[in-house]
């Protein structure tokens, strides 16, 4: 059976991947998701791109793109009066993926096992692969003159702040408790270069009959997938086969710190900065109509540009481009 593997990280990366599903059987599509923003709340393991994809592939996702459709907030509303933070907003059927995964890997069992489990309780066909089943954490090193600034804004950060030393903060706690505003010195991916791709990632990779990078984060979805040892050789040898779409149209991000992040890089915020990073790994970027004039900047990365629509409006435009993306691979 031929498959197409794609690399995923949460909300832009979802809504191109229920296109994907539509666009060939979802059977033969396997995703490798992010694990750099997992997290412990309250105890228990949060894997957000993970279950943004299953979610969403499952037509479950919340309005917002992440949790579930209509869920409620009462148990963090009330677990709040113990005076824990609850910044990061967990719905209370959201609550109960948390719990079984968490349960299942106190258990034993990997985050490979439980996720595939989520999966099929979800009906979901596409197979989903952490790309991981170690701990990878992705920080942000906050600019020092910020440090104090982002602590008055959301408590106690996770390393305070000494005089002119920067502040470490785990993604999540950037993005959402500090919502992307301190300045980015650096970013990490903790743990990257010890850590193995999960055991069914790297042949994945280099069986399947193309590669797709899902519009996502190019610094903090699909970097971290990027910095396990091995993923990035065994796409250098299957560049040919890979097809990326550009999450930054005309020089933003449709949604999200991308911008930030690229920004703080040194990278261009463009489809041409895109492409500038993933040039030793992808032979074809997808890139919006609207950003056609930037086609010889794509390419004088050694990128071939493909102008689309690339705005995915809905499930059905989602589709359109990955036919397109599938095409393009060959
Ligand atoms: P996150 O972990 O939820 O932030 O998920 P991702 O990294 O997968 O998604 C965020 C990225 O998706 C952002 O950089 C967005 O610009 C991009 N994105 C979201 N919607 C679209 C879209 O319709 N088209 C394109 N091309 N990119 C999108
Ligand atoms: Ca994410």
């Amino acid at each position: 059976m031929g498959t197409i593997a794609a690399l995923a990280g949460g909300v832009g990366a979802a809504r191109f991947l229920r296109g994907l599903v539509r666009a060939m059987p979802a059977e033969e599509v396997v995703v490798v998701g992010n694990t750099g923003d997992d997290e412990i709340f309250h105890g228990l393991h949060v894997s957000p791109d993970l279950d943004t994809v299953t979610y969403t592939l499952a037509e479950a996702v919340g309005a917002t793109g992440w949790g579930l459709a209509d869920d409620t907030f009462r148990t963090l509303e009330a677990y709040a009066r113990y005076g824990e933070p609850t910044w990061f907003r967990l719905g209370d059927a959201d609550l109960a993926t948390h719990l079984y995964r968490t349960s299942r890997l106190r258990e034993g069992a990997t985050l490979t096992e439980v996720t595939a489990e989520i999966a099929l309780a979800w009906g979901v066909k596409a197979r989903l692969l952490p790309m991981t089943d170690d701990r990878v954490a992705t920080v942000i090193d906050v600019a020092t003159a910020a440090a104090a600034d982002a602590a008055l804004v959301g408590g106690t950060p996770p390393i305070p702040p000494g005089d002119g030393e920067p502040v470490t903060m785990a993604m999540q706690e950037w993005f959402v408790r500090e919502r992307a505003q301190p300045p980015v010195a650096a970013v990490r991916f903790e743990g990257a270069a010890q850590a193995k791709p999960g055991p069914a990632v790297l042949d994945a990779l280099a069986e399947a009959d193309a590669v797709l990078l899902c519009p996502s984060n190019p610094v903090i979805s699909i970097g971290p997938i990027l910095a396990l040892p091995g993923v990035r050789d065994v796409l250098r040898a299957r560049r040919a086969r890979v097809v990326g779409v550009s999450p930054i149209i005309r020089g933003a991000t449709v949604k999200g710190p991308a911008d930030r992040l690229m920004a703080a890089a040194g990278i261009e915020v463009s489809c041409a900065g895109v492409a500038s990073i993933y040039a030793d790994i992808c032979a074809t970027l997808l890139v919006d109509e609207s950003d056609a004039d930037r086609v010889p900047d794509v390419e004088s990365h050694g990128v071939r540009a493909a102008v689309a629509p690339i705005l995915m409006r809905d499930a059905d435009g989602a589709a359109e481009l990955a036919r397109r993306a599938l095409d393009l691979a060959g």
